[in-house]
């Protein structure tokens, strides 16, 4: 894949650039090092100024970036700035609360092993290496990067090869917020040239959202150094609608559960599975609301889906719609590639999904929604939890007993109750199965790439 903005909305290269050769690599591994030797002798105080500096810097820059996310991957802008705005906010909470989430505990019997005092520190452990996908090009790359910089790590970006202007504008943002020259880079490679650098002995950890495909490989290739790795993964959320839920709201929170960010969201809703006794209610408003949605250019104030970033994830989905349509499926809206330039697939509903479609299985990463239609909790859980990801998951139930069974059960990273799943800095985030390991943001985020050290004191 080249290296370039290639802008999805009129599928026009915009402008093209050179990958960094092996010197430059290395000038940028070798700075990286050398930085994280001057970043882990900083007090934490230090950190989080600079740290508030980055996220001043992004706040300024903001209707630029915004434009630049809605050029590069088709973002709507109201919902770019509001990425970028995001991202502020998580870099301050983590300004904010590093130095208590990694304080050093004390045990209150060191007697007990032997000890005048035992406990537990955390400290930094070098260079990490983050491979960001282009779905979120600046929130994905910036919740790593914060708590890592925050810790006391330095990091390397191998960003998505269709977002280059947000991989370079971020390869300068910390230095330009007055962390050390080299806490943290960019690398312009292509894929094929991230194994060389996670097998680099000053390269001592990494971390990668997106593909499964993606995820093995990298995970196997830290494996083999015996390198940590933290893997944000696919996911095919589910969305269960029980009777006692508010319907009205149900349906129109799940459609921009299904739409925001062009469909193109690893914790989208992607499969909604309703209680027979509310289904045609549900169906009925949601597949009105889902018809009402302004579909055009993301540089519109007024529009709430885009296309399809790339025209291969365009073509992918209209693939997996094809085939559940061949075998069966009723697409109640949409369903079809429509006649205009760029790379837009109209936002869909299906029905009748069956096992042996694709869709049944497989993620889909954009604006396709899949209804089943179920008999009782136990039918609705089974669909929920019969697919190999486990990243989310949301459930629409007015019964407390209702709701607490299906959070005991539901096998996800996540279960948001009446409510749709987003990210929040203060809560942790990762899946369960083919969607990760490790888990982001929060206490658990910071913890990931630290050095868990036992002290103990005769
Ligand atoms: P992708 O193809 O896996 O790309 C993600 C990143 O990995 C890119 O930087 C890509 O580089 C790189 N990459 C691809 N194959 C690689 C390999 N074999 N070794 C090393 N690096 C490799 O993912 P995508 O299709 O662009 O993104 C969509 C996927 O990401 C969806 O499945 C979505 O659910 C998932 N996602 C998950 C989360 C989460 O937090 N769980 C968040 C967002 C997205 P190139 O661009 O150069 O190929």
């Amino acid at each position: 894949m080249p290296i370039a903005t290639v802008n999805p909305f009129t599928g026009q290269t915009e402008q093209e650039f050179e990958a960094h050769d092996d010197a430059e690599v290395e000038r940028r591994i070798a700075a990286t090092h050398a930085a994280y030797t001057e970043l882990r002798a900083t007090t934490f105080a230090q950190r989080a100024e600079w740290m508030r500096a980055a996220a001043q810097l992004l706040e300024d820059d903001v209707e630029m970036l915004g434009r630049m996310i809605t050029i590069e991957m088709g973002r709507p802008i109201a919902g770019a700035r509001a990425e970028i705005l995001k991202c502020a906010k998580g870099l301050r909470f983590y300004a904010d609360h590093a130095e208590e989430f990694l304080a050093p505990e004390q045990l209150a019997d060191p007697s007990s092993v032997g000890a005048s005092a035992a406990g537990t520190r955390y400290s930094p452990i070098g260079v990490v290496l983050a491979v960001m996908p282009w779905n979120y090009p600046f929130w994905q790359v910036l919740r790593f990067a914060g708590p890592a910089l925050m810790a006391g790590n330095t990091g390397l970006l191998k960003h998505a090869s269709n977002v280059p202007q947000a991989a370079l504008y971020l390869d300068t943002l910390f230095e330009r917020a007055g962390f050390p020259v080299g806490a943290f880079h960019s690398l312009l490679i292509p894929a094929s040239r991230v194994e060389k650098v996670l097998r680099d002995p000053r390269v001592k950890a990494t971390t990668l959202t997106g593909s499964e495909p993606a995820g093995r490989s990298l995970a196997a290739i830290a494996g083999s150094e015996v390198k940590h790795v933290v893997l944000e993964l696919g996911g095919s959320d589910p969305f269960v609608v029980m009777p006692s839920a508010d319907i009205e709201r149900a349906a129109s929170v799940a459609v921009t559960a299904r739409n925001q960010n062009n469909g193109q969201s690893c914790i989208a809703a992607k499969r909604f599975i309703v209680h027979t006794d509310v289904y045609d209610e549900f169906l009925r408003l949601f597949a009105e609301k889902v018809t009402a949605l302004t579909v055009g250019d993301p540089l519109d104030e007024g529009t709430d889906v885009g296309p399809v970033a790339t025209e291969s994830g365009r073509d992918e989905l209209e693939g997996q719609v094809a085939d559940a349509v061949a075998k069966g499926a009723t697409a109640v809206v949409g369903g079809y590639v429509p006649d205009r330039d760029g790379w837009f697939y109209q936002p869909t509903v299906l029905t009748g999904v069956t096992p042996e479609m694709r869709l049944h299985l497989e993620e889909a990463f954009g604006p396709v929604a899949t209804v089943y239609r179920v008999a009782d909790r136990e039918e609705a859980l089974r669909i929920a939890n019969g697919t190999t990801f486990g990243l989310s998951s949301s459930v629409w139930t007015q019964d407390a007993d209702e709701e607490d069974w299906f959070i005991r059960n539901m096998d996800a990273g996540a279960v948001f109750i009446n409510g749709m799943t987003a990210s929040y800095p203060e809560l942790p985030f990762g899946g369960v199965k083919d969607s990760g390991v490790g888990r982001e943001l929060a206490a658990a985020g910071i913890r990931e790439f630290c050095n868990l050290q036992t002290v103990w004191k005769a």
